[in-house]
């Protein structure tokens, strides 16, 4: 008699709707086409249309199944009545970020706004308006923030990023808290310095540069494809017991 094994996981996404925001370029693109590739319908979300749509008809020319979504989420009437008309999800890749790097005695009330509008208020109501949806459909749903290793640790001239960061490691485990016995998973992703045009200054930065290799203890900055896999586990079925959590890719940093 052979003995019965225990279910593989899947990490499947057939028959899922997924909302990218950033999907433009960087972790959002890439995030965008692991999602499709494993088998999502991926809605790509951004404000430039010409290069959603330049990825989204790779993801198509790929094997994959895309839409775009411009919007701008920091005009927030506009970004939500653009997402609740563009039907319910399965999946949200909550990942348009942005960061104005200086020194903590140099930052103004106007940068402060600019990067929370961004990474906090937007990320807090997109989550909440294709939350409802998810709610509303009954099937679950899972939402995965992209936060930082700033949103665990502090980093040079990120005062306001790393509090944004920070901000929303609180949001995701308060969300985690209501949303579970909706069946509703809400989890981040914490990258370390990857090289996209977000991190381009930082990157050509020597003096920086000596301080980011210290920290990572696997001796390399990140590439976007070092973060997909994490988003496409915390999206599938085979993450079902995981949420308020967040997964750290970021080479050991905060490891100490
Ligand atoms: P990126 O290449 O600059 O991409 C940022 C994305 O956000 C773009 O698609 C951009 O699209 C979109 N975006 C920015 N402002 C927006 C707005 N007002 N409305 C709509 N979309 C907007 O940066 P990235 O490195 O991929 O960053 C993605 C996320 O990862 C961010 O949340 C960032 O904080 C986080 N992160 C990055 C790193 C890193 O080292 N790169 C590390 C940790 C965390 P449009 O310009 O077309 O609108």
């Amino acid at each position: 008699m052979s003995t019965p094994l225990p279910n593989p996981p899947s990490f499947r996404l057939e028959g899922k709707r997924a909302l990218v925001t950033g999907a433009s370029r960087g972790i959002g693109l890439a995030a965008a086409a692991a999602l499709a590739d494993a088998g999502a319908s991926v809605v790509l979300a951004a404000r430039s249309r010409a290069d959603l749509t330049a990825g989204a008809e790779a993801i198509r020319k790929a094997g994959g199944t895309a839409e775009i979504l411009p919007l701008d989420v920091a005009d927030l009437p506009s970004a939500l009545e653009a997402i609740n008309g563009a039907g319910a999800f399965d999946i949200l890749f909550n990942n348009a970020g942005i960061n104005r790097p200086g020194p903590f005695l140099d930052a103004t009330p106007a940068d402060f706004d600019t990067v929370f509008s961004v990474n906090v208020r937007a990320a807090y109501f997109i989550a909440q308006a294709v939350s409802r949806g998810m709610v509303a459909q009954g099937r679950g749903g899972s939402i995965i923030q992209t936060s930082s290793q700033m949103g665990h640790v502090g980093g040079i001239d990120r005062t306001i990023y790393t509090a944004s960061k920070h901000a929303l490691e609180g949001l995701t485990r308060a969300m985690a808290i209501e949303l579970g016995k909706h069946n509703v998973r809400v989890n981040t992703v914490c990258p370390t310095f990857v090289a996209t045009a977000l991190t381009a200054s930082t990157m050509q930065d020597p003096v920086r540069m000596d301080w980011i290799r210290s920290k990572i203890h696997l001796g390399r900055t990140g590439e976007v494809t070092d973060i997909t896999g994490a988003v496409v586990f915390l999206a599938s079925d085979a993450a079902a017991l995981i949420t308020g959590s967040s997964v750290m890719i970021d080479g050991g940093w905060t490891a100490g």
